[in-house]
């Protein structure tokens, strides 16, 4: 009920699969013990039941073009398309989801995967229009003549200019869900300790790995909220993943990752090595497209990388300012 005020109605009606699911992402809990105030991930709507639970109609109908299928495009797509507003969705990929497509391959994370899926299916029933392998580009928003365009490009990962880096034994986090193949071996190193490559060791270790976790900054998932950082860091103790902070990484060899850590160089062994040393906004692309319609706005991670629910309330709010 908490992520979904329609959850009633869609099990009565057999409508399972457009049921916005928990993430036990535990933001929440964690809004409720930092900011006193009521919020879910997923929910933009939580806390203000008082307006009611329906979209207001947009007063005018509009042409809205979205730039970008991750979760924030597909947010603000779903809600605009139910102002009334015709959407069309273009998604430079062949498919939907954005960075969530990455969280398949991780099973305590697959509700988050799930999340774009179960988008995508409620924006397509709203009847907004999605374009894949299609680029929104200056000349393709001209074509199109919307009245507003949101961009929603998100973010590309940060690979540190390492030697060796390039290996093909070195695999992106983002990319991990299709590159599995290529960690191999029994010990393996992780490299970078935010949230993200926390999530991904404690995955390699229950899988039964030795894991190795680097971090340059003195502590692990920054990033994490505060209710779900202590479990995390419990995890990690309970999967033996060692973990490495105030270590630098130098450079990448067969035989693992060279670090700097006071003063020394020292190696941290793994047969393979995962880079998740944290995204980068896709602003480039932002830039190109600000004056592309009369009403232009971004949302999501080509803001600042940020998180799931970041991403819906901006989706969410943009669509209401239409
Ligand atoms: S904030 Fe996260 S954990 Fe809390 S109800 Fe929403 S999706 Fe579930």
């Amino acid at each position: 009920m908490k992520t979904d005020p329609f959850l009633p109605s869609k099990v009565a009606e057999n409508r399972d699969d457009e049921i916005v699911r928990c993430l036990r992402c535990f933001v929440c809990m964690a809004e409720r013990g930092t900011t006193q105030t009521r919020r879910c991930s997923v929910n933009p709507l939580i806390g203000r039941e008082w307006e009611g639970n329906e979209i207001p109609e947009a007063r005018k109908k509009k042409k809205v073009l979205v730039a970008g299928g991750g979760v924030a495009g597909l947010e603000a797509a779903w809600t605009a398309a139910r102002r009334g507003h015709q959407v069309v969705l273009c998604e430079k990929s062949d498919r939907l989801g954005g960075i969530l497509k990455s969280e398949q391959a991780i099973d305590f994370k697959h509700e988050m995967y799930e999340l774009g899926l179960t988008l995508e299916k409620l924006a397509r029933e709203e009847g907004v229009q999605i374009r894949l392998n299609t680029e929104v580009t200056p000349e393709y928003a001209e074509k199109e003549q919307a009245d507003a365009l949101i961009i929603a490009v998100g973010s590309r990962p940060i690979v540190p200019p390492l030697p060796g880096i390039d290996g093909d034994h070195v695999v992106i986090v983002n990319n991990y869900y299709l590159e599995k193949d290529k960690v191999k071996g029994g010990e393996v190193v992780v490299l970078g300790g935010g949230l993200a490559g926390c999530e991904c060791a404690i995955h390699l270790a229950r899988e039964g790995r030795k894991v190795h976790l680097v971090e340059m900054r003195g502590e692990l998932a920054p990033d994490a909220n505060i209710r779900h950082r202590p479990i995390l860091l419990k995890e990690l103790e309970d999967r033996g993943v060692v973990c490495h902070t105030n270590h630098q990484g130098l450079r990448v060899t067969e035989e693992g990752l060279w670090c700097k850590t006071r003063g020394e160089e020292v190696l941290i062994p793994g047969t393979s090595v995962i880079c998740a040393v944290g995204q980068k906004a896709r602003r480039d692309v932002v830039e190109t497209l600000l004056d592309s319609a009369p009403v232009v706005k971004q949302i999501g991670d080509c803001i600042r990388p940020a998180n799931i629910c970041m991403a819906v309330y901006q989706g969410y709010h943009a669509a209401l300012d239409i």
